[in-house]
């Protein structure tokens, strides 16, 4: 099997895709790896199947992504996906099914469908992945390409918060502080700032959100999105809000989106591992942070989940405290 960095200079059209309903460590590793193949002279397509949210539009080069790539390819690079339906309609099987995939990512759950699959469930980001293969090419770390990667890692540790963070995440981030990206920017623009429809938001899901049995939840019915011009980055805040919790092992956040589709996030302390629930679900995840997408009813999505994360707590008993 060839090395990634191998799949690489091998190839001259190069697409790079990331998952639908993106986060700021697939739009990172996205904006990131077009500098880097750029920089080896490749011709390098980015396309993510729903549109950039606005507040991962301040990293540099995510106005080049498209949401349905065309063209012919020599390869496919998938970055932080666990699964090919995940990337959407930015996949074209029809067209991509004969053209060598390189899978890159760090989700436990990853279904290894590459040609080469690079996965590492111990990297706390993407983002460290593609840093890493940039150093293997050869690549320097511009402060256009440092800003995308650390944005990755600031937002899938929830600013070094979360308990995916170690020394390598640390580390990381270092080196790419140095290579000129600004961390409180980032930080602010990811973690910090939303906008007050947001905010409002929060505040009607909060007022209605449920604790039973060490689980906390609440719902956000597709009329309260409507009312608000917020994007997901917000609901990942909150989720993580709900997740701070005392009393609650597990947090849940249901979401209706406009199609009839529900988007579960799942969030656990450790010693509870939520992964498992969102893989047998279609979904995938870290041990502490997952999710899935079904396509029925909010009241049934909401039975189905809460009885699986009870389930899972019987199971897990006290170990944890
Ligand atoms: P979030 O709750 O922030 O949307 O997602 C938490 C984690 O679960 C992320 O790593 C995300 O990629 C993963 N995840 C969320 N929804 C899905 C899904 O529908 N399918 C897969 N494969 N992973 C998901
Ligand atoms: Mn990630």
């Amino acid at each position: 099997m060839p090395t990634p960095e191998q799949m690489v200079l091998g190839a001259n059209r190069i697409l790079v895709l990331c998952h639908t309903s993106p986060d700021g460590d697939g739009i990172g590793a996205l904006a990131a790896m077009g500098h880097i193949l750029r920089a080896l002279g490749k011709q390098a397509t980015l396309a993510c199947a729903d549109p950039v949210p606005r507040e991962y539009r301040f990293m540099p080069g995510t106005d080049a992504i498209v949401q349905r790539p065309e063209g012919e390819f020599d390869l496919v690079i998938s970055l932080d996906s666990s699964d090919l339906p995940r990337l959407g309609e930015a996949y074209d099987a029809a067209k991509l099914a004969h053209v060598p995939l390189l899978n890159i990512d760090h989700h436990i759950t990853n279904l290894n469908f590459g040609t080469v699959n690079w996965v590492e469930p111990n990297s706390a980001s993407t983002c460290q992945l593609v840093l890493r293969l940039a150093d293997g090419l050869g690549v320097e770390i511009t402060p256009e390409i440092a800003t995308c990667l650390l944005s990755g890692i600031v937002m899938d540790t929830r600013g070094f918060t979360t308990p995916n963070t170690d020394l390598a995440a640390l580390r990381a981030a270092e080196r790419l502080v140095a290579a000129g990206a600004n961390i409180s920017d980032i930080a602010r623009k990811l973690l910090v700032q939303r906008p007050f429809s947001m905010t409002k938001l929060w505040g009607d899901v909060l007022a209605q959100a449920h604790l039973e049995d060490g689980v906390v939840w609440a719902s956000l019915p597709a009329s309260l999105m409507a009312q608000s011009d917020a994007s997901a980055n917000g609901l990942s805040g909150l989720v993580a809000f709900l997740a701070g919790v005392e009393e609650a092992r597990v947090a849940v956040l249901f979401r209706e989106r406009n199609d009839g589709r529900v988007e579960v996030s799942l969030r656990s302390v450790p010693g509870v591992d939520v992964s498992g629930v969102a893989l047998a679900m279609g979904g995938g995840g870290h041990p502490q942070a997952a999710g899935f997408t079904l396509a029925e009813p909010l009241a049934d999505v909401e039975a189905k989940t809460l009885a699986a994360v009870r389930a899972l707590l019987k199971g897990s008993g006290q170990a944890d405290g």
